[in-house]
């Protein structure tokens, strides 16, 4: 089935703030919410659509990359949406903890409380446009956390387990009546997380965690832009006490090249030629982007102007998700010498009186023509 557009989802317009997004979120969250649609389809699947199109118009990168590419483009950047719910619970924890504090629906979060999903973790990567173009793979270092290899994660030192916390049973909430309503908040016996270590591990102090640098190897595909992301499932923060392993975004940033710039799919660069070469055609060599040291013939066409565009196709970007690559762009820059030698102005000054007779006044007509 053909995805709608995120911004038709939201009921927004395309220029909508990230507050009349959220806003407008919250209203069709609390709308399609299935603690208050159970076993409606229909709602489940609003709830979902308008989810994960509020997952990508409140990240400005992925707005950005949806404006300009669309579902393709958030999908090449590795962006699958949600898996469930537990998913959508866990990323906008923030917005349904709001409903929660109104004496919403509180259900689902109260079940769940004590379980939280690991941080998603960010790494930005530099690249030559060279290996953008190309792909490369490269070895990265991230630190995160892994779980205590002492206490295998739960916090409790040698020969001993956490207890279930006696104050909330271990949902790790307990509710207080405020007015009408009563409201959930954190246990603060066991604060928050359902159980008690009676011993802590040594090693984690308890939190069941620790600190290690983990190399990976990420493989950059062809063709990729600045500001485009790659999903590395599960290369996360680890979850706590049963929720999911976060994931790592590597941001890719290309580096400026001396030479190239590029232009979507096309590599742009500027060649001198001298004013004779201009004036009589011939080849040059101009160089390639696929190997710093291939140079590629190109023929300038007699009487060629400064400034003027010639091609090379298939020299330029590899496209990102099918065969083939944009074009070189050549623009030629005519230089005109800065020294001469007696010889070479005694020929221009031969060439200026030929000019001189030829052409006479140099208006150039219709500049915009
Ligand atoms: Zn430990
Ligand atoms: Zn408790």
């Amino acid at each position: 089935m053909a995805k709608r557009c995120y911004y038709e989802i939201l009921e927004v317009e395309r220029n909508a703030s990230d507050e009349m997004i959220k806003k407008s979120y919250r209203k069709l969250a609390l709308q399609y919410h299935p603690d208050r649609n159970p076993d409606n389809n229909e709602a489940e699947e609003k709830f979902k659509e308008a989810s994960e199109a509020y997952e990508v118009l409140r990240d400005p990168e992925k707005r950005r990359l949806y404006d300009r590419f669309g579902h393709d483009g958030l999908r090449n950047s590795g962006f699958s949406g949600f898996q469930g719910f537990d998913d959508i619970f866990s990323s906008f924890g923030d917005i349904f903890e709001d409903f929660f504090g109104m004496g919403g629906f509180g259900g689902r979060q109260r079940g769940r409380s004590s379980a939280r999903r690991g941080a998603d973790l960010r790494y930005d990567m530099d690249i030559t446009l060279r290996e953008a173009a190309f792909g490369v793979e490269k070895k990265i270092t991230v630190r995160k956390h892994i779980s205590c290899t002492e206490c295998k994660g739960s916090g409790a030192a040698e020969g001993t387990a956490p207890q279930t916390c006696a104050a909330c049973q271990g949902s790790g909430r307990v509710a207080q009546r405020q007015g009408f309503f009563s409201v959930a908040t954190a246990c603060p016996h066991c604060r928050g997380t359902g159980s008690i270590i009676a011993k802590p591990c040594r090693k984690c102090s308890g939190s069941g965690r620790q600190l290690q640098d983990k190399n990976l190897m990420v493989k950059i595909p062809a063709g990729v832009e600045t500001g485009m992301q790659l999903k590395l499932t599960g290369e996360g923060e680890p979850g706590e006490r049963g929720g999911q392993t976060g994931n790592l975004y590597v941001f890719i940033n290309v580096e400026e090249d001396e030479f190239f710039k590029r232009h979507n799919s096309d590599i742009v660069c500027q060649v001198a030629v001298s004013f004779s070469q201009a004036a009589l055609g011939g080849d040059i060599l101009v160089p390639a982007l696929d190997t710093a040291d291939r140079e590629e013939k190109l023929t300038i066409p007699k009487g060629i102007q400064s400034g003027e565009l010639l091609t090379i196709k298939g020299g330029g970007i590899p496209y990102l998700n099918r065969g083939g690559r944009g074009d070189q762009i050549v623009q030629v820059i005519v230089k005109t010498p800065r020294k001469l030698t007696k010889r070479q102005e005694e020929l221009l000054r031969e060439l200026g009186e030929l000019d001189s007779q030829n052409e006479g006044r140099g208006l150039i007509k219709n500049l915009f023509g």
